[in-house]
């Protein structure tokens, strides 16, 4: 789910002009590239998700910070976003197993001595 403030961002005119400036300037995929390959940028991204960011403020400095922005076509642009899901599961789980294994820390019976 997007927050109400990503949106805003999103369908700004700040954001629109930025993100045509971002593919004039660099109207090729940046990670085909890397990888040896030639393809047209159809999607500007955000390298720092403007959502990890924790007030309105610094949501606008991501969005808005051409250093935080790359060119990717459609096909890299779902690759990168499916890695970070999976990798921001992965923290999610690890959490809860660290709360998990607090909870049973604090709850479990003492070790039986012998
Ligand atoms: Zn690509
Ligand atoms: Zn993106």
């Amino acid at each position: 789910m997007h927050s109400p403030t990503y949106i805003r961002l999103m369908n700004s005119k700040r954001w629109r002009l930025l993100r045509a400036e971002q593919l004039a300037a660099q109207p090729l995929c940046q990670q085909c590239k890397q990888e040896g390959r030639i393809r047209a940028a159809q999607c500007v991204h955000h390298i720092t998700p403007v959502e990890t960011a924790r007030t309105d403020q610094e949501a606008e400095q991501l969005c808005y910070s051409t250093s935080n922005l790359m060119s990717l076509c459609y096909l890299c642009h779902a690759e990168i976003h499916r890695q970070q899901r999976s990798h921001s599961k992965a923290i999610h789980r690890q959490r809860a197993d660290q709360a998990l294994q607090r909870w049973i820390n604090q709850h479990q019976p003492k070790a039986q001595k012998r």
